[in-house]
């Protein structure tokens, strides 16, 4: 069987859900491939948006009236679908943010200020997105600590004897990031924890890139912390969630002061409020959390099961097909992949490469894609990435390829 007959998930109904999968772009037909950047949003979640600022706006958790308590309701009522989604224990360990960043710089600012002295470290890996270095190189900066980082083979993965080296070190914190967006490694998540845990450190998984594409359960993965974005999972951008152990976030202090997260204050004295609210100062972004509860339905629907299998098929089926174009090079070619495809075509730039795809209507991310350690590892200035999701088609990929192969012919 090939791939393509192999799929079992209907992509022309999944399509028909998303509007702007129907646009041209510079007069063709958008083939979207910068999933990996942000996913294109379904109708329910667009119209959640007007839904709610027609029919239910109102600022939630403080007010009597109806339209404040139908809003605290479906916000509250999201809460708990997300804790479904992902197997947490209880929604007092999920932490609405404004996304991934949000939530890695909150566990930063919180458990890395209380937990990480001078002369101590904290463990990252050579794969990791700008947001989950940055963050804790500032905290090692403002606390004389150090920042350790598991070296990558050639293909893209974690050298996993070295991993085990680095945790005799004893780390304050494994920050690790699940699925690669750069290359699309699907680190052994479980394994890694399993063994930070057995060295007794805690871990954070940045799950933006795995949300979408894996079923998560937080507790037979024993995270510590899970954070991703709704933005990359078919939701709405300005969310984000930070997932913590509810032992954790209990003695965490507070990230930012102000509304919401106070059970009393006096200028003598503030006592703060329980989980989850104690970690949400201020009026959060509330139409979007409530329409991440929309794209979860979304995800629910297909089966993140389902969902895997059939972009699986796409990235063999795009792997096949691309490497039969003379002078590609794959960057990224773990064993463990998801559905992202990182190259470079021989003697052309990255990004002239993009911009000629864009005039076919296609688009995929260039550059370095928030990642310039490991584009240094590689010794490439950045990449042309092509970055799947559940509603891209076979002949997508064969667009890409005749695209791919006139950039080719322009160069020759
Ligand atoms: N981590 C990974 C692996 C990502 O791919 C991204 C975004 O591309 C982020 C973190 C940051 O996500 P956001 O910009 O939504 O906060």
């Amino acid at each position: 069987m090939t791939a393509i007959e192999k799929h079992t998930i209907n992509v022309t109904a999944i399509r028909s859900q998303f509007p702007i999968l129907s646009r041209n772009i510079n007069g063709k037909p958008l083939v979207y491939l910068d999933n990996g950047a942000t996913t294109q949003k379904p109708q329910r979640v667009i119209d959640a948006i007007t839904q709610y600022y027609a029919n239910e706006n109102a600022n939630i958790h403080r007010g009597v009236h109806t339209l404040s308590q139908l809003g605290t309701d479906a916000y509250e009522a999201t809460r708990e679908k997300v804790r479904a989604f992902i197997g947490a224990k209880s929604t007092h360990e999920i932490i609405f943010t404004k996304g991934t960043t949000d939530s890695i710089n909150l566990v930063a600012a919180t458990f890395g200020r209380q937990n990480i002295q001078a002369g101590e470290s904290i463990l990252i890996s050579a794969m990791e997105h700008h947001s989950n270095i940055v963050p804790w190189q500032m905290l090692c900066e403002e606390k004389g600590a150090k920042l350790n980082v598991i070296p990558i083979n050639d293909k893209g993965e974690i050298i996993y004897s070295e991993y085990l080296k680095l945790l005799e070190t004893k780390p304050k914190l494994l920050s690790v990031v699940y699925v690669s967006n750069a290359l699309g490694t699907i680190n052994p998540i479980k394994e890694m924890i399993a063994d930070a845990h057995s060295f007794g450190v805690p871990v954070l998984v940045d799950g933006a890139q795995a949300i979408q594409h894996l079923a998560v359960d937080v507790q037979d993965l024993d995270a510590d912390f899970f954070v991703f974005s709704g933005h990359k999972m078919y939701g709405p951008t300005g969310v984000g969630i930070l997932f913590g152990k509810e032992v954790l976030l209990n003695a965490m202090p507070p990230y930012q002061g102000g509304g919401d997260m106070i059970k009393t204050v006096s200028f003598a004295k503030t006592e703060y409020n329980d989980l989850p609210f104690k970690f949400e100062a201020g009026t959060p972004n509330i139409e979007a959390c409530i329409c991440l509860g929309k794209a979860i339905d979304f995800l629910n629907e297909i089966g993140l099961e389902a969902i895997a299998e059939y972009e699986h098929s796409l990235l063999t089926y795009a792997t096949e097909k691309l490497q039969n174009i003379e002078g590609i090079q794959f960057v990224g070619t773990a064993t463990e992949k998801s559905s992202v495809i990182s190259f470079n075509l021989e003697g052309i730039h990255p990004y002239d490469v993009g911009v000629i795809l864009d005039k076919m209507g296609i688009a995929v991310r260039t550059g370095h894609h928030c990642t310039q350690p490991l584009m240094a590892f590689f010794q490439i200035p950045g990449t042309v990435r092509a970055s799947f999701a559940c509603y891209n088609k076979f002949e997508e990929v064969d667009k890409l390829v005749e695209g791919l192969t006139k950039v080719k012919k322009m160069f020759a």
